[in-house]
C-alpha cells in the first residue's frame, strides 16, 4: 500500500523523465543533413549501418561517445546525477 510500491513508481517516472530529456537533448544535438562516410574528428570509415540509423551523423561511435561525455560536463542539468542516485537506490 504505502509501501516500496509507491516509491519505486515515482523513482521509475523520474527516470523515464530523465530519459525522455536525454533523447531529446540528443536529438537536438543531432546534426541533420548529409551523414560523412568518415568521422570528423579521427577519420576512421563511419559503418553505414551506424549513417543509416543516424542521418547527419558525422562522427564515429567512439568519438561521439567523446563528444557526449563533453556534452554532459559543460552543461549542469543534473539529469545524469539524477539518474545516478536513482540507480543507487533501486
Ligand atoms: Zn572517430
Amino acid at each position: 500500500m504505502a509501501g516500496g510500491w509507491t516509491r519505486d513508481g515515482a523513482v521509475q517516472d523520474q527516470i523515464d523523465d530523465t530519459v525522455k530529456d536525454a533523447v531529446l537533448r540528443a536529438r537536438a544535438l543531432t546534426p541533420q543533413g548529409d551523414s560523412a562516410e568518415e568521422c570528423d574528428d579521427c577519420g576512421e570509415p563511419i559503418p553505414k549501418k551506424r549513417r543509416d540509423a543516424l542521418p547527419g551523423v558525422r562522427t564515429c561511435i567512439a568519438c561521439q561517445s567523446e563528444r557526449d561525455k563533453a556534452v554532459v560536463h559543460s552543461r549542469s542539468t543534473g539529469a545524469e546525477a539524477r539518474i545516478a542516485s536513482c540507480a543507487r537506490r533501486v
